[in-house]
């Protein structure tokens, strides 16, 4: 069968694309969690499984078109694992239709070569699938599923035999940091590119079990030495000029201004790293959420110029502060993030700065979280 094209646009618009969605608050980008099952016990995972039953195909489908309508270009399907779902093609078929430019999330336990045919044929642009090291007795000990490592590799050389662009997305924590080099050296053999996050972050519902697996010290300096962060346009930023929207440069990240969540009981929130429940499409159209809940105009309306703390900071040209993390661990969403704080000042350490945050003063929760 055929499939349109996905209305993928070119290097050279994406940047004015990106700055006019944030202006006008178009959700340019949404990620959809399928299910929140998996075939997988990471230590790290911030999954929340709840009892409430998770969205029904047809309720997805109902999604999928509010968010075409709604202007979303890149659509990712993600969870819980995805292939878990007996109606996962049909979703990506009718997701394609859509014509999203469309990204997969997946462990590939149960990607085979017919699987891995479909997702070429349905024109998925890429999938990205988690390993947690360069050897099975790491990876598998991370995912608490023996043989995980051999499959999850059986299911990337299914990929891209069948012609599918694949990137490893490799979480970097103290017990896995030694084979990075190795597991740069395993996607090269493989044919795919690798992306590295050292943020491991709490669970969504503020559980901070993952946080102790976190890098820190001189181990993630060197890190950071290795693999500076992209210089931040965040704090100290112009307030946008009367009569114009936002730009890039005043909104501390895309969520609420053109990313949105969509999470596998219908709860929309501004990102997946944001737990800030701002409405259920299970009770309304995902466009009444996204254009007039009061939780999602609140996240909307901050500015980087607002920020407690964050503002007038000296480390603030190598901080990455995540405002969902900020929200998570340490309780303000309008205020400094303890890890963002240790990540900038490593960051500059690597570069010898000595530039340093201001000392941290946590005030009160402005939004609740959602659990
Ligand atoms: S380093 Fe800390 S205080 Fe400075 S901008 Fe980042 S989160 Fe805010
Ligand atoms: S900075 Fe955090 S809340 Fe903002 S888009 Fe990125 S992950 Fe989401």
């Amino acid at each position: 069968m055929q499939h349109p094209p996905a209305r993928v646009v070119t290097t050279a618009i994406a940047e004015g694309l990106v700055s006019s969605t944030i202006a006008r608050s178009v959700p340019l980008a949404a990620q959809v969690d399928l299910t929140m099952r998996c075939n997988e016990r990471c230590l790290h995972c911030y999954r929340v499984v709840e009892s409430r039953p998770e969205l029904t195909a047809d309720e997805i489908e109902r999604v999928l078109g509010e968010l075409a309508r709604a202007g979303t270009l890149y659509l990712t399907f993600s969870g819980g694992e995805i292939f878990l779902r007996s109606d996962l093609f049909r979703l990506i078929e009718r997701a394609r239709r859509l014509r999203f430019d469309v990204r997969l999330k997946t462990n590939a336990l149960l990607v085979d070569d017919a699987a891995a045919a479909r997702v070429r044929a349905l024109g998925v642009r890429q999938v990205d699938v988690s390993l947690y090291g360069a050897a099975a007795p790491t990876h598998d000990a991370i995912t608490q599923v023996r043989g995980s490592f051999a499959r999850t590799l059986d299911g990337v050389r299914s990929l891209r035999a069948a012609g599918v662009k694949v990137k490893l997305a490799y979480p970097l924590m103290s017990v896995n940091v030694a084979e990075l080099a190795a597991v740069r050296r395993l996607a090269t053999e493989l044919g795919a590119a690798v992306g590295v996050d050292p943020m491991i972050t709490a669970r969504n519902d503020g559980h901070t079990a993952p946080v102790a697996l976190r890098l820190s010290g001189g181990l993630l300096q060197r890190f950071l030495a290795e693999t500076p962060p992209p210089p931040s346009a965040a704090p100290a930023a112009d307030a946008p000029e009367p009569g114009h929207g936002p730009t890039i440069d005043d909104v501390p990240c895309s969520a609420a201004h053109n990313a949105c969540y969509v999470s596998a009981y219908g709860d929309v929130m501004p990102c997946v790293a944001m737990p800030v429940a701002c409405g259920n499409v299970r009770e309304e159209s995902f466009d009444a959420i996204w254009q007039r809940s009061t939780k999602m105009l609140e996240v909307r309306a901050i500015r980087v110029s607002g920020l407690r703390g964050c503002s007038d900071c000296d480390a603030a040209r190598f901080c990455t502060r995540c405002p969902g993390q900020a929200l998570i661990e340490d309780g303000d969403l309008h205020g400094p993030s303890q890890a963002a704080c240790e990540h900038a000042v490593a960051s500059a350490r690597a570069a010898g700065s000595t530039a340093t945050p201001p000392p941290l003063s946590i005030s009160a929760r402005p939004l609740t979280l959602t659990h």
